[in-house]
């Protein structure tokens, strides 16, 4: 039997890392693609290439034969302190939107069929989202679209480039909607990264009887998946018949100042929760699993608490480790 290729996009980030070394676990012959190098953890890709994906010559030489599966992840994108301040939405827009007319162009060409592509739920409406214990996120309410950020803009216009190319061009593209994805090996500092690492960090960095920062009244809430829930959604969304968009996410929605306090609570530390001004993006979010339980008969089945202590111990362990390089 041939083996199986597939290509990874965006193979450097923290979502393609995982997704590399669960495609190798598969038996796959895998190429993965960044701007960068993986920082927390050498690629077991194997091809690794550097390339700029916005530059038609670089994606023409990474998408230089037919691959079985095409991941496309890379993107311009951050946790709130990124993407809600408005400073960065030009080059959200134009870098994401670029690489995805790039990459599908390429991979129809090449009579690629099967192109995973994930979008966000930030491009649901923000009005559906006010109540912060009642969102609305089922995948019909996304029209009329009034995302909260260029970035979730970005998102639905390149779904609709996506399904765009399964009507007038025969593929087979399949459309995520991600929710909050976290786990170990993500951006745990330095702006980009998200509620579950920041929590974490800063946590792990509070002294004992001090206190941690949480941006607004910390009553906002969200729903978070861990990483490998999500490989699993994607990889059984794009092996479905089933061309989505569809949320890969969790239901299990949680307050930021609860989040705060499981963290507090997993680390064991007294430590006080402190709500600043911030960034903040919508009042409330949660995943709508009704989809994707109908379409593919699966839903993610481990706890918060679970993959948190799990990605609490590793934050924990970075900082330790750069702490003795110093
Ligand atoms: P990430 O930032 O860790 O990974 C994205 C990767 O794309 C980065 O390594 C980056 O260097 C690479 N990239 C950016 N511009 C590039 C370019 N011009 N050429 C080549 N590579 C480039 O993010 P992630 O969390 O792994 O997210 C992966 C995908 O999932 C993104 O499309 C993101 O929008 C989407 N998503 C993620 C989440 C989440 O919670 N992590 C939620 C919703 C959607």
């Amino acid at each position: 039997m041939t083996q199986k290729t597939a290509l990874v996009c965006g193979a450097g980030g923290f979502i393609g890392g995982h997704l590399v070394k669960r495609l190798k676990d598969e038996g796959f012959w895998v190429r993965g693609v960044d701007v960068k190098f993986h920082e927390h953890a050498d690629t077991v890709a194997d091809d690794f290439m550097i390339g700029d994906l916005r530059d038609q010559r670089v994606v023409r030489e990474v998408i230089d034969r037919r691959f079985d599966e095409v991941y496309q992840l890379a993107a311009d994108m951050g946790g709130a302190g990124y993407i809600f301040t408005g400073e960065n939405d030009a080059n959200v827009m134009h870098n994401s939107a670029t690489i995805n007319l790039n990459v599908l162009d390429a991979c129809h060409k090449r009579n690629i069929k099967r192109v995973f592509y994930s979008s966000s739920a930030c491009m649901y409406p923000e009005h559906n989202q006010l109540d912060p214990d009642n969102p609305n996120c089922a995948e019909h309410s996304a029209y009329p679209a009034n995302p909260d950020s260029e970035y979730g803009w970005e998102k639905l216009f390149s779904e609709r480039l996506y399904l765009a190319y399964n009507r007038n061009h025969g593929m087979e593209c399949r459309v995520a909607r991600y929710h909050n994805i976290f786990g170990p090996l993500g951006t745990w500092d330095g702006g980009k990264e998200k509620a579950p690492a920041a929590m974490c960090r800063k946590v792990a960095l509070a002294a004992d009887g001090g206190e941690i920062e949480v941006w607004g009244d910390g009553l906002q809430t969200r729903s978070f998946l861990y990483i490998d829930e999500c490989l699993e959604g994607s990889i059984r969304l794009l092996r479905s018949d089933f061309e989505g968009p569809v949320n890969i996410g969790s239901e299990e929605m949680i307050s930021i100042n609860d989040l705060a306090r499981m963290v507090i609570d997993i680390a064991d530390k007294p430590v006080d929760i402190r709500n600043i001004p911030g960034p903040l993006g919508v009042r409330g979010r949660n995943s709508d699993n009704r989809l994707i339980a109908e379409k593919l008969g699966w839903a993610p089945s481990q706890s918060l608490r679970e993959g948190m202590e799990i990605t609490y111990e590793w934050i924990k362990g970075e900082i330790q480790r750069q702490h003795n390089q110093r």
